[in-house]
């Protein structure tokens, strides 16, 4: 049976070796996990996975191992590891829970990128992402011909230069058009001008890659998107997509080498503040009941949560319910960490826990603020026996401006 003797901690950085070290087992995490919820699995809980680390540490680079030689570390437990730590869904509500502060949404990647170093990660359709993007610039294997031309509208105060731009993302593009059509629509209603890369140049952000510990193109892609901006005179990068969003903001500084030269915002910030400065309001009634879904990588990952709300606010005659879990504390949808891509059937049963919540508290509306949501949300509908209006807030913005 194949074993390794690597070194287990090399890869990973003193935070996350302190974190590693800093976990008491209490399991307060557990009952947040929502993989946890809809498997049962005992090795996808957050003190399992951790527990199992460090045995692989202890084996390689413990004192026992400095005295008498690394110990093998079996493989059935590495590959049982490696598929608990690609079923999570990398939604972070272990970490907002954690008694000790272990930040679990940047700790899962770094333990991914060391079993994809083994050859022991990512999963399945999971492998596939980095020749698929190097080939098309998506990791949904599209042409660049299709990325905007279904959605994109008429009539947009477009520029070569401009101080704004828009990203539209690829799943918004591809998997979220109605979410994307309703940014560029309220971008259009705020009226200034703004510009966008051509379809062929707005490539991956490379949240797929990064959060499958598939690091080798990031640098590229990375540099690249940023040097586009930079020489049309970009100040401020908008987008919707909570993922490239928090990709952008933590992470692109590190495969950039240093300070972006512009600030990233998301629509809502930037809808937000058109409401509040006058620049754009919502004229149309909607006397209906709204329940806001908190995207993980938004809430968690960036802290915007009042921004949506203070949108939703504005609608008159809309009521706005709320989750029992929201804000950071908030459920995942089920679509996160590209486990969606292996792992559909607890994707498609985590998202419709959200839809039975929502629908039993009597929302007319589901309404969300992420196209990975949008799209898995979406599908877990079809056939459920609970049913509900799912929206995108931008959309829904749109359709009342
Ligand atoms: S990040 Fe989410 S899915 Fe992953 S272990 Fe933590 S709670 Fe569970
Ligand atoms: S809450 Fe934190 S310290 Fe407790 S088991 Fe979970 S990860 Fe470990």
């Amino acid at each position: 049976m194949a074993k390794s003797k690597d070194s287990f901690a090399c890869g990973l950085g003193p935070r996350e070796l302190i974190e590693l070290d800093a976990c008491t087992q209490c399991g307060e995490c557990i009952k947040f996990c929502p993989v946890q919820d809809v498997t049962g699995r005992p090795s996808i809980s957050p003190p399992e996975k951790i527990r199992m680390y460090k045995e692989f540490i202890r084996a390689t680079d413990g004192l026992r191992a400095a005295l008498f030689g690394p110990r093998e570390v079996d493989r059935e437990l590495l590959e049982e590891f490696s598929r608990a730590v690609f079923e999570c869904t990398t939604c972070g509500a272990c970490g907002e829970a954690c008694t000790v502060g272990i930040f679990t949404q940047r700790l899962w990647p770094m333990l991914r990128r060391e079993m994809v170093r083994r050859g022991l990660g990512p999963i399945g359709a999971q492998r596939e992402i980095p020749g698929v993007v190097e080939k098309t610039g998506n990791p949904y294997n599209k042409s660049a011909a299709e990325r905007f031309s279904p959605w994109l509208p008429e009539g947009l105060p477009l520029r070569d230069m401009a101080p704004l731009a828009y990203y539209a993302g690829c799943t918004g593009a591809y998997e979220a058009m109605p979410m994307v059509r309703g940014d560029a629509l309220v971008l259009r209603e705020i009226g200034g001008p703004f510009t966008m890369l051509p379809p062929e140049e707005e490539v991956c952000c490379g949240f797929p890659l990064f959060i499958t510990g598939q690091f080798d193109l990031l640098e590229g892609l990375v540099k690249r998107l940023v040097e586009g901006y930079r020489s049309r005179g970009v100040k401020t990068l908008l987008c919707s997509c909570p993922c490239c969003v928090n990709m952008m903001s933590r992470d692109w500084p590190l495969f950039y080498g240093g300070p972006l030269p512009f600030r990233i915002m998301h629509m809502s910030q930037f809808a937000a503040a058109a409401i509040k400065y006058g620049r754009l309001s919502i004229k149309r009634e909607l006397n209906e009941r709204l329940i806001y879904h908190d995207p993980c990588y938004l809430s968690r990952g960036v802290g915007i949560i009042e921004e949506p709300r203070y949108i939703l606010g504005e609608i008159p005659g809309a009521h706005l319910l709320e989750f029992a879990r929201h804000g950071a504390e908030s459920r995942c949808c089920g679509a996160g960490g590209a486990a969606r891509k292996v792992f559909h059937e607890n994707a498609i049963a985590i998202a419709r826990l959200s839809i039975d919540e929502a629908a039993a508290k009597g929302a007319d509306k589901l309404v969300l603020s992420c196209p990975a949501c949008y799209s898995k949300v979406n599908e877990a509908l079809q056939g459920h026996g609970k049913q509900i209006r799912i929206i995108d807030i931008m959309e829904l913005v749109s359709e009342l401006i």
